[in-house]
């Protein structure tokens, strides 16, 4: 497989994906560009060889083409600053070779919006009263145009540089179907890229053990495949959150108000079956810090977690809980995490959050390979400054958690194979 590392830009024009999908306020101004400095790496990788960039994004969910909103041009001259470069603008991203073609040594453009065109996410954008036979129509069309689509952009470059993890989930014109377009030896994953495919492969693959996994949040309905997948491979799964709760009433205990859901009872009672016949160590909360309401101001008290008093709700985890978790948390030598041990957006209820977090910083001290990915365990190590303590933060939300549910991430395929 070829890596970016070992290629020579020089004189050559590449293709870059991005994700600059960033955060905008109502000004268009960019609120947080940390998916931009990501791919700085690799872009000026690409310039100091002495190689041009064709960069190529997504921003938002436009309907039509254009759908002004969602301009690229907005982001420009930021780009334009932190690559220090004079970046050029294609208009129509699909309608962009004479602008590649013009590129010099050292120059980069940027592609509009590639979302402005159906043919990037292949769906057809078909009126609410489209029939069964016009979305049939619909659907057979747009992949076709869909490939014609796809070689336009292939057309403009002389290699192809994946560097957005963030939609390597997704099929798309740009983010998979391209690389068919480049051989080999000239289609690579970018330096972000290539970070977070050998952290989930630390995590999933080349495991060192024991391993656990820390799996909190609210819901256990949006992470059944993921903790299904995980019992095949952890030594240690600590269920924590919101979603501890129906775990807890599952096997008998009183939860007053706390989160469940009702119609997963089975299915609490059927992981906790998998983990023994698997042999995996499943770890539930013993204690829970409980509040009168749902607000930080509430009245709050430390119960059993199976001894929620009638009216009262669990909001995070308590003392004896959080001592568990870490004793399995400091004996582990790979540790995943992803979703918070309770409320943690509000103060009183974050102390069992960062209790898991600074554990994880403490394993990683001595040695353990810790991921972090999923939006709230982000949001929770970047609140409790541990950024630099844990081994690596995922940026790919939803192509992380599917990476863990064990599926092939097409943009990971179209370039390793696998
Ligand atoms: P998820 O999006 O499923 O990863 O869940 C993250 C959200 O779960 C965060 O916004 C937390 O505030 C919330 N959460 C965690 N624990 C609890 C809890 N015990 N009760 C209610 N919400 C919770």
């Amino acid at each position: 497989m070829q890596t970016i590392d070992n290629f020579n830009f020089a004189g050559k024009k590449a293709f870059v994906r991005v994700d600059f999908n960033v955060p905008m306020n109502d000004n268009a101004e960019i609120t947080d560009d940390t998916r931009i400095r990501a791919a700085l790496p690799t872009l000026k990788k690409i310039l100091a060889d002495g190689g041009s960039i064709i960069i190529a994004s997504h921003m938002g969910r436009p309907k039509k083409n254009p759908d002004l909103k969602y301009s690229l041009k907005a982001i420009l001259p930021h780009v334009s600053k932190v690559l220090g470069v004079d970046v050029k603008f294609a208009p129509d991203c699909a309608d962009a070779a004479s602008a590649a073609a013009a590129l010099q040594p050292g120059e980069a453009l940027l592609l509009e919006n590639l979302r402005f065109y159906a043919e990037e996410e292949g769906k057809a954008r078909l009126a609410d009263t489209a029939t069964d036979e016009e979305k049939a129509e619909g659907k057979k069309a747009i992949k076709e145009s869909q490939k014609t689509f796809t070689a336009t952009l292939a057309s403009y470059a002389d290699c192809y540089v994946n560097d957005a993890f963030g939609t390597a989930h997704r099929a798309h014109a740009s983010t998979a179907l391209i690389a068919k377009h480049f051989d080999e030896n000239n289609k690579m994953f970018g330096y972000l890229m290539e970070k977070e495919v050998i952290a989930v492969q630390k995590v999933m693959t080349d495991t060192a053990r024991p391993f656990t996994a820390i799996m909190g949040g609210s819901k256990v309905s949006s992470k059944i495949d993921i903790i299904e997948n995980l019992l095949t491979k952890v030594d240690n799964l600590i269920i924590t959150g919101g979603m501890s709760f129906t775990f807890a009433k599952a096997l008998g205990g009183q939860i007053g108000n706390s989160l469940c859901e009702d119609d997963k009872l089975e299915l609490a009672l059927e992981l906790i079956e998998k983990a023994k016949a698997n042999g995996v160590n499943l770890v539930l909360p013993v204690d829970a810090k409980v509040a009168d309401a749902f607000s930080n101001e509430a009245n709050t008290q430390f119960v059993s977690d199976h001894a929620v008093p009638a009216g009262w709700l669990g909001l995070d985890i308590g003392p004896d809980t959080e001592a568990k978790f870490a004793e399995v948390i400091k004996n582990s030598k790979t540790i995943l995490w992803n979703g918070p041990t309770g409320v943690f957006e509000f103060e009183n209820f974050s102390h069992g959050s960062r209790s898991v977090g600074e554990a994880i910083a403490d394993a990683t001290a001595l040695g353990a390979f810790s991921l972090v990915g999923g939006g709230d365990s982000v949001a929770c190590v970047n609140k409790f400054g541990l950024v630099e303590k844990v081994s690596y933060v995922s940026t790919g939300g939803g192509a992380l958690l599917e990476a863990i549910e064990g599926r092939v991430l097409p943009g990971i395929e179209a370039i390793r194979g696998f």
